[in-house]
């Protein structure tokens, strides 16, 4: 039986989009199934491209939100063949969740360096955002923090603002100062960090640069594909011009943390083969640099081209702790941020 997607099997909730059928030549059963957390605009031209060089056609279902739920309640009948989503977190609760099968492939071993991919092969990243801070243009000086550990310095106090120190972006960050400094450092530096708090951690990372726009805080941290997306906003680039985005280096290395957005085979792939395809073209060089620049983010695969928007931001090195080792780390992480009452 040749599965499908169609709206019957997924209610209305998630939108089902078949991208780019084969030219004939490839036969019903060439086809992989894509369960995407990803925006369909990042998706598309990548999906479209992949069906271009190898007649495979691919069936997503988009959806904000859900897909491990989803594809638990599914099973061992779930059409899934892989799964594309952000956030280091989110791949981690898939594997958590027991749907995700491992993968040996030389060519994702080559392309995807170590750090960027789970040891056991069950995810590899695809694209690399860096976690800035956005200084104020005019109440911070050009050079006058460069490293995260500088947040908790009691010069910025009252002048800071974030999100929830629960939200992803953040566990990632604190679970990298608990890699790079011990539990305890790292503590003391949350504590450092909400004592300058200017307000009560709230809203997006873009909200908090509008914070300092309108003179709520002077630092604000963000990741670095918001500013990309202000600048392009015909509202938000007022916020956007009044910040300057900072590369902040970490424990004591000259290196930004990142995070990324990866890939994930389902456990139950029914079209494993074509999945691998997709896994492996998704790492190449034409599609790193097509989806890193689709949203500002950066390619996983040394050596493929920044797009011209992000490279005049400056250069800058990942941190090559391994994604792997923030994964582990992010349960202390939210342990953490409760004990110190970030949010509070
Ligand atoms: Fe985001």
């Amino acid at each position: 039986m040749i599965r499908t997607l169609t709206g019957a099997m997924f209610g209305t909730a998630m939108a089902v989009a078949t991208l780019v059928t084969g030219t004939g030549v490839a036969s019903a059963a060439e086809e992989v199934n894509v369960y995407s957390l990803r925006q369909p605009f990042l998706i598309e031209p990548l999906l479209k491209a992949f069906a271009e060089q190898t007649g495979i056609k691919t069936n997503v279902v988009f959806a904000k939100e859900g897909v491990v739920e989803r594809m638990k309640a599914e099973g061992a009948n779930s059409p899934a063949d892989v799964i594309l989503t952000v956030d280091i977190g989110r791949l981690n609760d898939a594997v958590e969740a027991g749907v995700i099968q491992p993968v040996k492939s030389a060519t994702l071993e080559a392309n995807i360096p170590a750090n960027f991919r789970d040891p056991e092969g069950r995810w590899f990243a695809l694209t690399q955002r860096a976690r800035l801070i956005y200084a104020s243009k005019d109440r911070v000086k050009l050079g006058e923090i460069t490293s995260y550990e500088e947040l908790a310095d009691p010069k910025w106090k009252g002048r800071i603002c974030t999100r929830s120190g629960k939200h992803d972006y953040n566990v990632a960050l604190l679970a990298a100062m608990i890699a790079h400094h011990g539990e305890a450092k790292a503590e003391e530096w949350l504590n450092g960090v909400k004592a300058n708090l200017a307000r009560k951690p709230q809203g997006s990372d873009r909200g908090q640069v509008k914070a300092v726009m309108e003179g709520e805080c002077d630092l604000a941290i963000g990741n670095n594909y918001y500013y990309g997306a202000m600048l392009a906003d015909p509202e938000q680039k007022a916020w956007a011009n009044v910040v300057n985005p900072v590369f902040p280096t970490i424990g004591g290395t000259k290196a930004t943390h990142v995070n990324v957005s990866g890939v994930a085979m389902t456990a139950s792939a029914p079209n494993r083969a074509n999945a691998l395809k997709l896994m492996e073209f998704l790492s190449s060089d034409a599609a790193q640099e097509i989806y890193a620049s689709a949203d500002f983010e950066y390619p996983v695969k040394p050596g493929v081209k920044w797009s011209p928007v992000v490279e005049s931001w400056g250069r800058f090195t990942a941190d090559d702790l391994p994604l792997s080792a923030i994964a582990e780390l992010r349960s202390a992480a939210v342990k953490m941020v409760d004990r110190v009452g970030y949010d509070g």
